[in-house]
């Protein structure tokens, strides 16, 4: 048996480890790996409804591993647009690669409304709703192929100056760099302009959590 197959079955590692193991979790995951499924109903629930652009057929959940802030890995879930899945895996590979930090990474269904998730710092994709603090037009978000990465750590400035989510006001001040901000020079922002996704950090209202395919 490959030393691969051997560490993937776990059942080789038996004979090799030490007689007495310290206790504690296992360590984590020290590879990218993602999963990516139809959505089923209970993952979209309100975020999206009859009239949305995008029909659910064309939507994907993507299940990955990311890095969090207590320097472990989790396994995090985000619905995209199935044209979305190959940038947000390579976007997401290389900030697993980086360590890059996301608080939590939960589908919109297990929120009450996106102002919740903000507070949450959630990390998300799609979500059938209007513009923040402009309600008649409707988000990016709402075609599955836009990503908002940490919110708290990354303000949302909206058209009359108002930030999302209250508590990140304090991440109004982008240097000294703090976890899990995201700036131009950084793993995330590289890995967003190398699939052609454009950030909203550099709009004259920023929005520093948000990236998108088409730049809105
Ligand atoms: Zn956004």
């Amino acid at each position: 048996m490959t030393a691969a197959l051997c560490a993937a079955a776990l059942a080789c590692s038996t004979q090799a480890a030490p007689p007495r193991l310290p206790a504690g979790p296992p360590d984590p995951p020290a590879r990218f790996a993602a999963r990516v499924t139809p959505v089923p109903q209970e993952k979209l629930g309100a975020s999206h409804r009859a009239g949305c652009p995008v029909p659910p057929e064309r939507l994907r959940l993507v299940r990955m591993n990311h890095w969090g802030f207590d320097g472990r890995a989790h396994v995090g879930e985000m619905v995209v647009h199935e044209n979305a899945v190959d940038p947000v895996l390579h976007v997401f590979q290389r900030a697993f690669e980086a360590r890059f930090p996301i608080r939590r990474m939960r589908v919109m269904a297990e929120y009450r409304d996106d102002a919740q998730a903000m507070a949450d710092d959630n990390t998300s994709a799609f979500n059938c709703r209007p513009v923040t603090g402009d309600p008649r037009r409707l988000s990016r978000h709402a075609w599955g192929d836009a990503v908002d990465i940490n919110p708290v750590e990354n303000p949302y400035v909206d058209v009359n100056g108002i930030v999302h989510p209250p508590a990140a006001r304090t991440h109004l001040r982008r240097s000294p760099s703090r976890p899990g901000q995201i700036h131009p020079d950084d793993a995330v922002a590289a890995a967003f302009r190398r699939v052609g996704w454009q950030w909203g950090g550099r709009w004259a209202n920023p929005d520093y959590q948000h990236f998108s395919a088409n730049g809105e």
